[in-house]
């Protein structure tokens, strides 16, 4: 079998907007609409009603072997298996922690590409922390996907086959609490999904459409986070899918975080908080911004200070991430106090935060830490 192997590290600051162009793979059921599904099956010389019965198999029961679809005539099933349900993620390995509840799993893509994702199970609710790229084009120093560069973009049903995955194991109880359903959707795995806007977007909708035409997820558990590409972050907004939007933010400054976030040498923090606000009022959704607080490079209080007069009184809330290390980086979280300090900062200013717990991290399967090597 022929691999496609990462790209070398790119220089710092280095941006690649543009997926290296290579084979794509075969399509599958969950790449198609449901009007494009009924077209296919009509190809094959079948009933469109079929193609209800396929969606209802794969989006509801969560199976994806047509051999297993006993109430379809036997001939049909080998032409569906054919045209419709091609083997897109072989399983690796797998890394558990937290008694089982969280889960990183390693994926291998048609074509040898390795991406990872992990499923995280809490009391109230599961989520999918789902890649959107093998690999990443965004170059952010402190996040391991970002050191490695981007292979390429993955297809909608690659995407959605990692919620199905997750939602399986749930189903079958391999999780420890019982049988349960995904809840949640966060697109925090490897890449940044709107470089990769067409099929995050496809993914999203097969998401939250209900069955047969998905897996009916409320778009409200649906995360889509960024580093800021203002002018997709406008076109998400027009969908009129309200999903959360995440911003990457982790610097107030542009001078900072021009390094730590190179996309800000595109689009400044100004920019990206004003297509922030338009997704708010537009969607009434509340905006997630997400801060790596890095031990002395950006938890200065006057940096939190700075933080709370650009965005209070706006329909937003704050995440702090302590630092999750990564190979060859010399930074790390911050001090306690001074993670207090920022808290209490963005509080005098009237900001909802919080701070996000460290899941997965004994796997490196938290926040920055997915770099998919076997
Ligand atoms: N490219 C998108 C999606 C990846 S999300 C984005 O950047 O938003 C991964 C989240 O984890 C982002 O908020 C990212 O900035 C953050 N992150 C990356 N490296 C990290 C690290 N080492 N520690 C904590 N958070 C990190």
């Amino acid at each position: 079998m022929s691999t496609v192997s990462p790209p070398g590290a790119p220089a710092p600051g280095q941006l690649t907007f543009v997926a290296p162009r290579r084979a794509k793979p075969a399509r599958h059921l969950a790449d198609l609409t449901m009007t494009e599904r009924r077209a296919v099956v009509a190809e094959l010389g079948e009933k469109p009603f079929r193609a209800d019965q396929l969606s209802r198999h794969y989006f509801e029961k969560l199976n994806g072997d047509p051999e297993l679809m006993t109430d379809l005539p036997a001939t049909a099933r080998e032409k569906f298996a054919a045209a419709l349900f091609p083997k897109l993620l072989t399983s690796v390995r797998e890394m558990t922690t937290d008694g089982g509840t969280t889960r990183k799993t390693l994926w291998r893509l048609f074509d040898g590409a390795l991406v990872e994702s992990v499923l995280m199970r809490y009391s109230d609710r599961t989520t999918m922390c789902v890649s959107s790229q093998a690999g990443c084009g965004m170059n952010c120093p402190f996040c391991a996907t970002g050191q490695a560069g981007l292979t390429r973009n993955m297809t909608t049903a690659e995407i959605v086959e990692q919620v199905v995955a997750g939602a399986r194991a749930l189903a079958a109880g391999e999780v420890p609490g019982g049988p349960g359903r995904v809840s949640n959707v966060v697109f925090m795995g490897m890449g940044e999904p709107l470089a990769n806007y067409k099929a995050v977007i496809g993914a999203v909708r097969r998401m939250v459409e209900p069955s047969p035409d998905g897996l009916g997820i409320s778009a409200r558990g649906v995360t889509v986070s960024t580093v800021g590409l203002v002018p997709a972050i406008g076109k998400l907004a027009a969908e009129g899918l309200p999903v959360t939007l995440a911003l990457s933010l982790h610097a107030p400054d542009d001078e900072l975080r021009d390094t730590l976030v190179p996309i800000n040498t595109r689009w400044k923090v100004a920019e990206v908080l004003d297509a922030a606000w338009n997704y708010a009022a537009t969607t009434k959704r509340r905006v997630s911004i997400e801060y790596a607080l890095i031990k002395d490079i950006n938890d200065q209080e006057w940096r939190a200070d700075l933080l709370g007069k650009l965005i209070k009184n706006k329909l937003v809330h704050v995440n702090l991430i302590p630092l999750n290390p990564t190979p060859g980086s010399k930074w790390t979280a911050s001090r306690p106090e001074d993670e207090r300090a920022f808290v209490r900062r963005l509080e005098f200013h009237g900001v909802p935060v919080t701070v996000r717990d460290t899941r997965g991290r004994e796997i490196d399967g938290a926040c920055g830490q997915l770099a998919a090597a076997e």
